[in-house]
């Protein structure tokens, strides 16, 4: 299948065990905190580090923290948490987050045209990450590589920086081969997203969209599934959005419609309330720890949880050139 890069380097793509595509370990500062509250802020390299531990523990093998450009990615450490914990690989993102979450006036991923935006995501995947995150005006690169680019949508529409984007992170994935790694809020513009990636280029097995188990409307997703794009399905636990039963019957219909090798899970613990060394949560080894024993009581197939945790996304993830 080839090769993924993870902050300490690229690895084969069988190396990948079980694998949490959307995961939030770090997160120093930036608008969604600013925005959110202190409850965003993940600054603390130790409570991180044990929360791997917890996953490693569970059997997981891979972590791939989605925060992206500028809104406190700390690449350096997310390398010492990979350095702490060798039994788990750390991939990390280049790529934005929803518009809303920047400025949309000044920040200059309103401001650069597109091609410039191209280069500053490709020279993270092949350079290394910038260690001020691209917060500027210096750009000084860590020897950590992004293994993703991230894109992401608002509730209901595609604005026109995020338009910008998807074109700029289409053009890098097709210089990189890396796959992209969507955001959606709510679940909504799913298929736009696959659509407008397809159209610049992009081809559907290198697309992974994200937060759709936000709207669980199976003929949607077999829709985006029959182009041919695959899907991140989290949400572990937040039953003040879904129960967990609903994820499990998009999985199971999923399944049932032949779709089994479209599909990844993320747990998407983005807070310090979702994760278990900062307090309160049910952490990021929940996918491990209560869902995959959930899939198998509601008679998932072994084979479907080897392709769904580990098959799956070693090839969404492993490097296309
Ligand atoms: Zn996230």
């Amino acid at each position: 299948m080839g090769k993924v890069r993870t902050v300490l380097g690229d690895v084969d793509s069988k190396d990948l065990g079980i694998v949490d595509a959307h995961e939030h370990l770090i997160r120093t500062g930036g608008l969604e905190i600013l925005k959110n509250g202190e409850d965003w802020r993940l600054n603390d390299v130790s409570k991180a580090i044990e929360e791997v531990k917890l996953f490693a523990q569970a059997g997981g093998k891979t972590i791939v923290d989605m925060n992206p450009i500028s809104n406190g990615r700390d690449v350096q450490k997310l390398v010492e948490i990979a350095k702490a914990v060798p039994e788990v690989h750390i991939m990390t993102c280049t790529g934005f987050h929803e518009g809303r979450i920047y400025d949309n006036v000044i920040h200059w991923s309103a401001t650069y045209e597109v091609n410039r935006i191209v280069d500053l995501l490709v020279a993270d995947i092949e350079e290394g990450i910038d260690i001020y995150d691209y917060n500027g005006p210096y750009v000084e690169r860590s020897s950590a590589k992004a293994s993703c680019i991230k894109i992401g949508t608002a509730y209901g529409l595609i604005t026109p920086v995020e338009e910008k984007l998807i074109k700029a992170a289409a053009l890098a994935q097709q210089e990189t081969g890396v796959p992209i790694n969507t955001h959606t809020s709510g679940g909504t513009m799913a298929y736009e997203q696959a659509e407008r990636l397809i159209r610049y280029g992009v081809k559907p097995e290198k697309i992974i969209i994200g937060h759709v188990q936000r709207n669980p409307d199976v003929w949607y997703h077999k829709k985006i599934a029959a182009m041919g794009a695959n899907f991140m399905y989290d949400g572990s636990y937040r039953i003040k959005y879904l129960p967990d039963s609903s994820r499990a019957m998009l999985i199971k219909e999923m399944i049932k419609a032949g779709y089994q090798k479209h599909i990844c899970l993320g747990t998407d613990a983005g807070r310090r309330t979702y994760h278990k060394t900062w307090g309160s949560g049910t952490g990021v080894d929940y996918d491990e720890t209560v869902f995959m024993p959930r899939l198998r009581d509601e008679g998932v197939s072994e084979e479907a949880i080897q392709d769904i945790y580990i098959n799956n996304p070693a090839r969404f993830f492993s490097i296309d050139k």
